[in-house]
């Protein structure tokens, strides 16, 4: 029975028996794990607060060959998200970060570029400064990335039924050609072929592909400081999270929340 230490990410716990949790964490080095946490709901459990939503922990347990669980020692917290919780938007995020990792990552292989991802966008979650559009971009880049790093990512300048480019200007100094997406399908579509194919159809526009391509080739936190709000590529949000929702083949309960209004 070898023990173990992994840097890892809370993802959530449910009760078991009286005074147990089974634990989903997210491993830096052996990916997301399940395992039981022992007397975690008692008082001076050796996990303290360190089953928190999210927090950052390195933890210790005992792996064996023939079993799904693995069995919690102890863990140590490096950082919660307790700073968070005032935060209505960022907490949705956190449930939103959390339930994704719990849906779509596979169990037990490594990623260590998925680890990265989400310890990037908890990192730059707080609001500093009042920066109010901090969890939107946090959102959407994780959003972008998740898809991307899963492998489900579509071209997203190219039309999905005739290919015809949807960046390119229609003549220089023209608008970009229009591109529309729908649940059914895993890329987008140009105007034509989106009135061949009938309704059911959102529009992604053109600011919102800009600043998919600006998240791809730029790090979270050297983002360009544009104002964001809820509104702000809401409709690239949504794409991706139904690009999840149909590999994952479930709705995501968190999506919803991050399209209510509120205030
Ligand atoms: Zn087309």
């Amino acid at each position: 029975m070898p023990a173990r230490v992994s840097e890892a990410l809370v993802l959530r716990t449910y009760p078991l028996k009286e005074a147990d949790l089974v634990v989903s964490f997210l491993t830096r080095d052996q990916g997301k794990l399940r395992g039981v946490a022992k007397r975690a709901r008692r008082p001076k459990s050796p996990f303290g607060a360190g089953l928190e939503r999210l927090s950052h922990v390195r933890m210790a347990y005992f792996q064996r060959e023939t079993r799904e669980l693995v069995n919690l020692d102890s863990c140590e917290l490096i950082h919660s998200q307790f700073g968070l919780v005032s935060d209505y938007w960022a907490s949705v995020a956190l449930d939103y970060f959390a339930e994704v990792c719990e849906q779509m990552l596979p169990s037990a292989e490594p990623s260590e570029r998925f680890f990265r991802l989400l310890l990037a966008v908890l990192d730059y979650l707080p609001a500093a400064g009042g920066d109010a559009g901090r969890p939107w971009r946090a959102v959407t880049y994780f959003s972008l990335w998740a898809v991307r790093l899963s492998g489900w990512l579509p071209e997203l300048n190219v039309c999905l039924s005739c290919g015809a480019l949807l960046d390119d200007a229609a003549d220089p100094g023209g608008a970009p050609e229009r591109a529309f997406f729908s649940r059914s399908r895993p890329g987008l579509v140009c105007s034509h072929c989106r009135s061949v194919a009938g309704g059911g159809h959102w529009e992604l526009s053109a600011e919102s592909r800009w600043i998919a391509a600006e998240m791809l080739r730029t790090p979270v936190s050297q983002l360009s400081r544009s104002q964001w709000d809820q509104d702000t590529a809401a409709d690239l949000r949504r794409f991706l999270v139904q690009q999840i929702e149909s590999h994952v083949e479930r709705r995501l309960i968190t999506a919803p929340l991050l399209d209510e209004k509120i205030g």
